[in-house]
């Protein structure tokens, strides 16, 4: 298949081409805008692929995305391009409303126009898969329960609303127009080439630095962690052998409170990485007032795509985590013009939570 990639200079969708280019035949035609969040260099080991090609370019874009198509003559969309960080939607929600609802009805639209004209047996085949998140349900108690595909939406949150509007749009294309929908609504991932604004990456960076480690509230907000390789294996499962119609949580069963997460961090930076003077980081945990409408609990029931797609989380949290850790201690060259503000990430300093 030639799938075209929305989003795919990001962090997940750069691990999806990793992964479709690395492990598979298929070949990927990586659309993306290049905002802040957007790292070239997570793809540059894909550039001399032949089945590789990077497009600068905006999904508001429709004409352009259209002739794309076109010209590329896509078997597949992976539409994971959108603003992501929770935070920066509280702050400036406009963006979100842009790229992620009116950006996913421009590419709905351009989809909905390449797949009408296409022979029938390539109409058949053809699949939008929308990648979202499972903030669209909103939050769970702490005591119990798990996100499934019928778990009434919810969002809380500027983001999630983004999110829950874009996964109407994509489901009603399908129920309208029979254009070949999957979705997906995965839990948080972590892993290698996160940008360092998020929980994981900018706690492993300030307790390396020796810097302070803010968590909102008393830490307690439990997310369901999934490494981003396990989540892309599951994507191209989705995309190849999902049912058009049919959507599918992806989650790692793996249910930490931040304030665990970043404890376990700590500890494992402690054993890989020892301060200079030995003192352990989790001495550098600062609580700080917490997050406006902060859900409290996310975890997702994966039983229908380990059930019908075959797919498991290969990595627990503890051995994901380790390797995440271990790419950051290699990989500064990546990660460091980011964290000197190259991106304008004035929340860098700022409190931490997923
Ligand atoms: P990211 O912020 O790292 O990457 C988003 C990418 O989209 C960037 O490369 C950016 O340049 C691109 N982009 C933004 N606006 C664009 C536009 N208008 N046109 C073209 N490209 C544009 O995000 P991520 O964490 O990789 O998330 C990818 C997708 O997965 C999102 O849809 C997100 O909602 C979803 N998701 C993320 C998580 C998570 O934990 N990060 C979990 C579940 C679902």
């Amino acid at each position: 298949m030639k799938i075209l990639v929305t989003g795919g200079a990001g962090f997940i969708g750069s691990a999806v081409c990793r992964h479709l280019i690395n492990d598979t035949e298929h070949s990927v035609v990586n659309l993306d805008k290049l905002t802040y969040a957007a790292t070239l260099g997570s793809v540059a080991s894909l550039e001399g692929s032949p089945r590789y090609r990077f497009v600068k370019a905006d999904i508001l874009d429709r004409a352009l995305v259209l002739d794309l198509m076109m010209a590329e003559g896509v078997d597949a969309v992976m539409h994971l391009a959108a603003e992501s960080h929770v935070d920066r939607s509280i702050d400036g929600p406009g963006d979100f409303i842009q790229t992620n609802i009116v950006g996913t009805y421009e590419l709905l639209e351009a989809a909905r126009a390449y797949w009408s004209q296409l022979p029938p047996a390539r109409k058949e085949t053809f699949r939008f898969h929308h990648i979202s998140t499972d903030e669209v349900y909103g939050e769970l108690p702490l005591e119990g329960g798990l996100f499934t595909e019928e778990t009434p939406y919810a969002p809380s949150s500027p983001y999630s609303a983004s999110k829950a509007s874009s996964d109407h749009l994509a489901v009603a294309w399908h129920h309208t127009y029979k254009l070949p929908v999957v979705l997906s609504n995965c839990s948080n991932n972590y892993g290698p080439f996160h940008f360092p604004e998020k929980l994981i990456p900018l706690v492993i960076l300030n307790g390396l630095e020796g810097k302070r480690l803010p968590v909102y509230g008393r830490g307690e907000n439990v997310r369901d962690w999934l490494f981003v390789e396990d989540h892309a294996r599951a994507l191209a499962l989705v995309v190849t052998q999902g049912e058009p119609g049919r959507s599918y949580n992806i989650g790692g069963r793996n249910e930490r409170s931040n304030l665990t997460v970043v404890e376990t961090i700590c500890d494992t930076l402690d054993r890989l990485a020892p301060s200079a003077d030995g003192r352990p980081r989790r001495e550098l945990i600062d609580f700080v007032s917490d997050r406006p409408g902060h859900d409290l609990r996310y975890a997702i029931d994966a039983t229908r795509i380990e059930r019908e797609l075959g797919w498991r989380a290969q990595e627990t949290f503890d051995t994901g985590l380790e390797r995440t850790v271990r790419w950051y201690l290699d990989n500064e060259a990546w990660w460091r013009p980011l964290r000197e503000g190259r991106y304008g990430g004035e929340r860098l300093g700022g409190a931490v939570a997923a």
